[in-house]
């Protein structure tokens, strides 16, 4: 499959990796949008939001709990982060491997853009 992510995960393309296991990789933004900016993905293939199944419960439950591990190594876990998953054209969606940002050593603004 023609899968950028996939690639990254199959050691193919560079990638900056900040924790991994059976089922989930973290690894550093390539353009970071704040001081600290990675994402966590699942290893297995998953395209966008819309494709997701109760089948993926156990897997998708690891995304946060893995942002939140490497924020709190990263040092960014008490003054706060933010978490963004995009999910197609609208949503500002760009690769299409799902994947969670988790941004910090900024404050954030709200709403987004
Ligand atoms: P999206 O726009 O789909 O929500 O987020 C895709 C993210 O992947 C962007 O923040 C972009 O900088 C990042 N990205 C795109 N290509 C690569 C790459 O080859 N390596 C890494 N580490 N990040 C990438
Ligand atoms: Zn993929």
């Amino acid at each position: 499959m023609d899968c950028l992510f996939c690639k990254l995960v199959q050691g193919d393309i560079p990638a900056t990796i900040l924790y991994q296991d059976d089922d989930v990789i973290a690894f550093e933004d390539i353009a970071p949008q704040a001081p600290t900016h990675f994402l966590v993905i699942p290893k297995r293939h998953i395209s966008t939001l819309n494709d997701v199944s109760d089948d993926d419960a156990a897997l998708l439950g690891k995304l946060p709990i893995v942002a939140a591990r490497v924020a709190k190594e990263k040092g960014i876990a008490e003054d706060g982060f933010r978490v963004t998953m995009n999910c197609n054209e609208m949503g500002g969606q760009t690769v299409y491997h799902i994947h969670m940002h988790v941004l910090g050593g900024r404050a954030m603004t709200w709403p987004p853009g």
